[in-house]
């Protein structure tokens, strides 16, 4: 899942009035996990980092997003993946082949290069697909442009960054030193809404960008949602939310009595009950 997965899910689950989520702001920091690729990390460590201060829980609730869509939506460890990714990857899986090869063919691909899993390709666009509904079903104009503008700043400056790999012993799979700015530039060179995961896509599986192998990409994802329909995303999209919203009533060991006892007059964003009707979505396109 994508930059606009993570926000729109993180917004409908209303854990974050304080944080114009819908509108991009923080995006750079919901996906800190893809930015410095960090997973491992995230699943083993972050439950701990709850309460830990606003930027923090922004980078918990991407892990939470991340443990839905692979592992499920109740939290029982990294032991079984059978996440909405999973359970659906049979739905592109056995055109594996004809993927590779037609992007090689084409030559947006180097032959030379080794294939990802088949399991691994196949979640992989299945998870994609949800981005995918969403930049063709909502608005996220706003979010866009907010998006590419905290990427550029984010790429000249990443103090923020090791401010939080220092404060939680962060330890990224790949160098701090390329990362990042392989990631923003994904995004810093998207033109429309749906490029920021196409172009993630494309760089992910070391595909060519160009407009054709791109509208190539988005064709293959939006299949996948047409095939499986708008009832079944939006109930994709609604677990997503309903875990960011309450993940303790989802099994996932978030260590909040901690910060019960913190300081400051407000309450925790997972201490207590969740407003009922947050998670509404709204400015849904009626076709697209
Ligand atoms: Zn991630």
């Amino acid at each position: 899942m994508y930059v606009l997965g993570h926000l729109i899910s993180a917004h409908a689950s209303g854990a974050f009035p304080e944080i114009d989520l819908r509108r991009g702001e923080h995006a750079m920091t919901v996906m800190l996990p893809d930015l410095l690729s960090c997973h491992d990390w995230g699943y083993h460590k972050a439950w701990a980092i709850a309460g830990a201060g606003e930027r923090s829980d922004l980078v918990l609730a991407h892990m939470l997003g991340d443990a839905v869509v692979h592992y499920g939506a109740r939290w029982q460890g990294l032991e079984r993946k059978s996440g909405w990714a999973y359970l659906r990857m049979g739905l592109v899986a056995r055109r594996y082949d004809a993927f590779y090869e037609y992007a090689e063919s084409r030559g947006w691909r180097y032959g030379g290069l080794a294939w990802d899993s088949r399991r691994g390709w196949a979640h992989t666009m299945v998870e994609y697909s949800i981005d995918q509904w969403i930049a063709d079903r909502m608005d996220v104009s706003a979010l866009f442009e907010t998006v590419r503008t905290s990427a550029d700043d984010t790429a000249v400056d990443l103090g923020w960054v090791h401010a939080l790999i220092d404060q939680h012993v962060i330890t990224p799979q790949r160098p701090v030193e390329c990362q990042p700015y392989r990631y923003c530039g994904a995004l810093s060179r998207s033109r429309e809404p749906d490029e920021l995961h196409l172009r993630g896509l494309a760089v992910k599986f070391q595909i060519a960008e160009t407009p054709e192998s791109i509208a190539w990409l988005r064709g293959w994802l939006r299949e996948i949602w047409r095939t499986v329909g708008d009832e079944e995303m939006r109930d994709v999209l609604t677990s997503l939310s309903d875990v960011t919203a309450d993940p303790v009533g989802f099994g996932y060991p978030l260590e909040i009595a901690a910060y019960a006892q913190g300081p400051g007059p407000t309450p925790h964003r997972w201490a207590g009950p969740v407003v009922p009707g947050a998670r509404h979505l709204t400015e849904e396109k009626t076709h697209g």
